[in-house]
């Protein structure tokens, strides 16, 4: 027990110098400026060739989002998440030591290229993403977490870190076992995690791009537009386009939906009217709100839209 009190109080310590670190000491390895520069870069993209000509520079929830984006980011490793997984970490570990199990590595890929390890661990973990996405739309009690990124009703950038702190647990959890049977954490990483910030990032901007041929590889806004859109088609109640960096595993699994360009479709979820609207009444909605609940996925189902064929 004191070993896990020691924990808990090494990753507040550390975790607490680390971003006092990170936002005073600019660096090229520093999430806290790389994560300011990307939002900006985008911004400034949105704001001198924006899709939705009429959407302002500072769109509805503009401010709530970017809260949403630091606290994600950073805030919440601060306060609960880096405690919570160091000694979910060190308790996984002893309990496989009960079996004499010292780790987990089954794989080993040491002897990779670099570029190859990079690879892989960047597949692995996109392909668990687009899973537990999925689940995020089928599951109804995580629906209800999920229904905070659904609540976003103009897309930006910043939209791309409005979700609840749960989704960090459901997602890392879930990523934990298979990566840590190549060998690695997703912290190893650097410039993995950058580039799918940026692609995240751009994913909800107010941009029109679609990168071409590599659609079919890259998420991009025009597809993910259509993941947050309120009317769905009636055979895919639960959702579409579930990709998170990769589009691929929605082209793979038939789960694509881009039936036109969609620059207008309204976004959200059918009962959002209800949803709350500040961040901490809506971190708290799912713990308050549980056995009350009415707008489960189902309920978005149109049963007069029509599917008009892709053109883009
Ligand atoms: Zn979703
Ligand atoms: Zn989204």
């Amino acid at each position: 027990m004191e070993k896990y009190i020691k924990i808990i109080g090494d990753s507040y310590y550390g975790y607490f110098n680390y971003l006092v670190n990170e936002m005073f000491y600019p660096s090229w390895k520093n999430y806290f400026w790389w994560l300011l520069g990307l939002s900006v870069g985008v911004w400034l993209l949105e704001i001198f060739f924006p899709w939705r000509k009429k959407q302002a520079i500072f769109r509805k929830d503009f401010w709530l989002d970017g809260f949403y984006m630091f606290f994600n980011y950073f805030l919440f490793s601060l306060i609960a998440y880096n405690a919570i997984s160091n000694v979910a970490v060190e308790a996984f570990n002893d309990f496989l030591g009960i079996f004499g199990i010292e780790n987990l590595v089954a794989i080993h890929i040491e002897s990779w290229p670099r570029w190859g390890q990079f690879l892989l661990l960047f597949l692995l973990a996109d392909f668990i993403q687009w899973n537990v996405h999925r689940l995020l739309h089928r599951v109804p009690i995580l629906w209800e977490f999920h229904k905070v990124h659904h609540s976003v009703e103009e897309m930006g950038f910043a939209a791309h870190l409005r979700f609840h702190w749960m989704e960090t647990i459901i997602y890392k959890s879930a990523q934990y076992i298979p990566l840590a049977m190549i060998g690695f954490g997703l912290e190893d990483f650097f410039i993995v995690h950058i580039f799918t910030t940026a692609i995240g990032h751009l994913n909800h901007a107010n941009l029109r791009i679609t990168y071409g041929p590599l659609k079919y590889i890259l998420n991009n806004p025009i597809m993910h537009l259509w993941h947050h859109v309120k009317v769905l088609p009636k055979d895919r109640k639960y959702g579409v386009n579930y990709g998170i960096t990769l589009s691929l595993w929605d082209y793979l699994f038939r789960t694509d939906y881009i039936p036109h360009e969609g620059r207008d479709e309204p976004l959200g979820f059918n009962g959002m009217e209800k949803f709350p609207k500040t961040f901490w009444q809506q971190v708290t909605y799912p713990f308050v709100k549980r056995g009350e609940d009415t707008s489960i996925r189902p309920d978005r189902v149109s049963l007069t839209k029509p599917v008009i064929k892709t053109k883009s």
